[in-house]
């Protein structure tokens, strides 16, 4: 087909200069835009995403509104400092409350079920409980809230509870948001694939062939972003889940973690086990940006679900699908400048429940300071 070229009305009604375009959908991109768009409601803002709904992470984690487990805090110890590590608790923590009071609890379905960190071994247990004094203090520090983590058992299992831990409906988290951005005017397009970004001249080629003119650009690609910007250092972690059939008398009520927090999982309803992770055991392949199931994993998993969790011999698998995450070195988020008007928002580390709309609010301010 040969190249249709635009008709007058089409150059008058799109060859716009935008105010703000918002490259990726997900939790981060459509929470910088709302926030954006509310401090400047006659600004032109619009979102583009490259799937026919967002097709990253947002809409395919496991819904554990959490700030962290005691293992995983210590673990993180041996790649940043304590001072770091208080910050992002206080940033998931903020973060958790600025979703549920946007979004409010009953449209993402939150509820706190009781979250807990279960052990396997004695040796690890005992050394996560000499941890959990430390921890509740980073906790009270970045919270102000006391004794978050405390030592219980769970199902025969040595555990550490964890107070205040959530889980919500991520669809229903991201459509919730994508509604209030319709009516708060902003404007989306779907299906188009960003192709490159000119950060100086603040232009964004789509695959299509057509160009968008804004005066700033927010790319909040998450793990796609080094796609587009090479310089940007941030590593691909593809995360599988699956949601079992009905489970007769199933035990495990609540939200739960393993091994640092490479494990997952929780009751969806009354009867049904989402369980997700273990990318630890193949973690080579696992830093992808394609999409799909690695079979080690997912047998991996099911063994765990046998042998650890002890579901009845007859359950099965009913869905399962992948989701990509993007690691930073250290696991704290990029937030930074880039060109002369533009801003990048991305690397959250498998923790972006708790902190895409927190970062997204914290872009849009960072870019209104520069109207
Ligand atoms: C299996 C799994 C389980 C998880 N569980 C949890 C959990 O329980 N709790 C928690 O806090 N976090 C969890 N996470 C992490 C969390 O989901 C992410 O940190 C968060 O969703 C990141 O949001 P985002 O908006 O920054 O990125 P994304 O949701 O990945 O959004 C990026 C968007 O950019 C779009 N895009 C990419 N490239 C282009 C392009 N070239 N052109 C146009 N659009 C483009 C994509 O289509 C996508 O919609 C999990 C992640 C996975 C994968």
């Amino acid at each position: 087909m040969k190249k249709p070229g635009r008709s007058y009305w089409e150059r008058e009604l799109y060859n716009q200069v935008y105010d703000l375009v918002v490259v990726g959908a997900g939790l981060t991109g459509q929470s910088l835009a709302l926030f954006f768009k509310r401090k400047h409601p006659e600004a032109n803002v619009l979102v583009v995403d490259r799937g026919f709904y967002p097709l990253g992470a947002s809409t395919r984690n496991a819904g554990f509104a959490c700030f962290g487990s005691v293992t995983e805090h210590v673990s993180d110890m041996q790649i940043e400092d304590e001072a770091k590590i208080i910050d992002r608790i206080r940033r998931r923590h903020e973060g958790l409350n600025l979703l549920r009071e946007t979004l409010g609890d009953a449209n993402i379905q939150y509820e706190e079920p009781g979250g807990y960190e279960i052990f396997t071994d004695e040796a690890s247990y005992q050394q996560a409980v000499a941890n959990i004094d430390l921890c509740n203090s980073w906790l009270e520090k970045a919270t102000g809230v006391r004794n978050v983590y405390h030592a219980t058992k769970y199902e025969g299992y040595p555990a550490i509870k964890i107070e205040m831990e959530g889980a919500l409906h991520p669809g229903k988290m991201v459509n919730t948001l994508y509604i209030k951005n319709l009516k708060e005017g902003v404007k989306f397009r779907w299906q188009n694939k960003v192709k490159s970004i000119d950060t100086e001249e603040a232009i964004v080629r789509l695959e299509g062939g057509i160009t968008l003119e804004s005066k700033h650009i927010a790319v909040a690609t998450n793990s796609f972003t080094p796609e587009l910007m090479q310089d940007v250092n941030i590593e691909a972690g593809r995360g599988y889940v699956f949601v079992t059939k009905p489970v007769t008398n199933l035990r495990w009520k609540g939200t739960f973690h393993y091994d640092r927090g490479y494990y997952y999982f929780r009751n969806i309803g009354e009867d049904r086990l989402l369980l997700g992770g273990a990318r630890s055991i193949d973690i080579e392949k696992e830093t992808t940006r394609d999409f799909g199931v690695n079979q080690k994993v997912k047998e991996h998993l099911m063994e765990f679900a046998n042998d650890i969790l002890s579901l009845p011999e007859s359950w099965e698998i009913e869905q399962e699908w992948s989701g990509i995450m993007g690691f930073t070195e250290t696991k704290s988020p990029v937030l930074k400048k880039i060109g002369s008007s533009s801003l990048i928002v991305a690397g959250l580390s498998g923790m972006g429940v708790a902190l895409g709309m927190q970062l997204g609010k914290e872009g849009a301010g960072i870019i209104s300071n520069w109207l």
